[in-house]
């Protein structure tokens, strides 16, 4: 599948700069990892005019156009009456979809207007791309040899309409399968990553190897196309066994959520609980672990202990230590994941304390100075973290803080197999 690729986005709002275009930029990530070309991104406002000159344009230097947006009730079927006629197609009524898009009000308790069913006229002879993240379907077609896969704009629709919907319609013209499997990475940046599998990156084709960056971790994406899926796990896994050899414990998991998935179900495995104490980041941990379903068997609870008096009443920490130190070291964090053990009466205690900024605090500990703890049953641990980033501010301290202590669980829990 070596094609080429036109994004075509439609919406004024990009235009005019109230929304970012976020659809291009996941959409191109998806494409590109596919080894498929993206070679033009155009935005176009919600003008049939300007919108047709666009399609010309774009059929002249793409094999494949993928519009975003223009799909629902409102737009008057903008784009897929303009992408139609371009094409020399009629749109036609779709029963099954009406049928479709009545279902999903029904399940919303929402009432349907007659607008809505304007979404059931789609191009005669397309590949109906079914919607089960919104009401607008998508829709695909090939026509003169080029193909064309309309998606809805809503980012939350767009990127699941293009992976469960749009790719195999991509693939199956292509004769084959896509397949990829994700390594998550924490603890080492972008650059690093980058630097050390370039070579790599850049010599394979078959799979792919392509990084990611994500909020204080990098996901590495291994993608091969074969015929078969079985095919495809065979090219991944000697990839994905060197990367692994390359970067070591730093890869925490494959195809997973996040750490608060990996020490979910670490805790699970093992029949442990865990709980929190925290400081400058607020309840973060115990949050990105009750985001997950199923945390209730592991999570025991957490403790925001944001001032000195409930480290002292309620954790234990000791006042003199909290006097003469301060909150911010290092024996204070221990103190804090032990009597966070004590107090929550769990296997594996995490603390968080620090200076997430903007100011440094009164003893003058600079921002972004962090105490990660660990309080576990063969004893305790404490992390010193240097955190701050010029320009993320107190939002970055306080995630990377979370990923810490979260990662610090994740490596016990390797180092105590269930
Ligand atoms: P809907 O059925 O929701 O109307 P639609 O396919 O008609 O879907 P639009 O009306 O064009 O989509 O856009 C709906 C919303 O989706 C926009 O208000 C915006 O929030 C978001 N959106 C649209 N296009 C993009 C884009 N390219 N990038 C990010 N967000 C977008
Ligand atoms: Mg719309």
């Amino acid at each position: 599948m070596s094609h080429t690729v036109e994004l075509l986005c439609v919406g004024t709002e990009l235009l005019l700069g109230n929304i970012l275009n976020t659809d291009a930029r996941d959409l191109s990530r998806e494409l590109t990892a596919l080894g498929l070309n993206v070679r033009y991104h155009s935005v176009v406002g919600d003008n049939p005019e300007r919108l047709r000159a666009a399609v010309e344009v774009a059929r002249g230097r793409a094999d494949v156009i993928i519009t975003t947006g223009g799909l629902g009730p409102t737009c008057d079927d903008l784009t897929k009456q303009t992408l139609a006629e371009a094409f020399g197609k009629k749109l036609v009524f779709h029963p099954e979809c009406a049928e479709t898009i009545r279902a999903f009000f029904a399940r919303m308790g929402r009432q349907m207007t007659d607008n809505n069913l304007q979404q059931a006229y789609l191009p005669e002879g397309c590949t109906i791309l079914d919607n089960a993240w919104g009401t607008a379907p998508g829709c695909a077609f090939e026509s003169g040899g080029k193909r064309v896969v309309m998606l809805p704009g809503p980012p939350r629709e767009c990127l699941p309409m293009f992976r469960e919907r749009a790719m195999p319609w991509l693939a199956a013209l292509s004769e084959g399968v896509i397949r990829s499997r994700t390594l998550r990475v924490f603890g080492m940046g972008e650059s690093e990553v980058e630097s050390l599998l370039r070579d790599r990156m850049n010599a394979l084709t078959n799979p792919t190897l392509a990084p990611y960056a994500k909020e204080g971790e990098v996901e590495l994406r291994i993608t091969a196309k074969a015929g078969s899926p079985e095919e495809a796990a065979a090219l991944i896994a000697p990839v994905e066994a060197e990367v692994r050899a390359l970067l070591g414990r730093k890869v925490y998991g494959a195809d997973v959520s996040g750490l608060e998935q990996v020490v979910l179900e670490g805790l699970k495995a093992r029949g442990l609980t865990m709980g929190t104490a925290e400081s400058c980041t607020g309840g973060l941990i115990a949050k990105r672990m009750t985001d997950l379903p199923g945390s209730s068997a592991v999570l025991k609870g957490g403790i925001v202990s944001y001032t000195n008096e409930v480290k002292a009443g309620v954790l234990g920490v000791s006042q003199a230590l909290l006097d003469e130190k301060g909150a911010v070291c290092a024996e204070v964090a221990k103190q804090m994941a032990e009597g966070a053990r004590r107090a929550l009466n769990c296997d594996l205690a995490a603390s968080v304390t620090g200076v997430a900024g903007p100011d440094s605090d009164d003893r003058g500990n600079p921002v972004g100075l962090v105490y990660a703890a660990l309080a576990a049953p063969d004893g305790v641990q404490v992390k010193e973290l240097h955190l701050a980033r010029a320009v993320e501010g107190r939002y970055w301290v306080r995630t990377m803080a979370a990923n810490h202590a979260l990662d610090m669980i994740r490596r016990w829990l390797e180092d105590h197999p269930a």
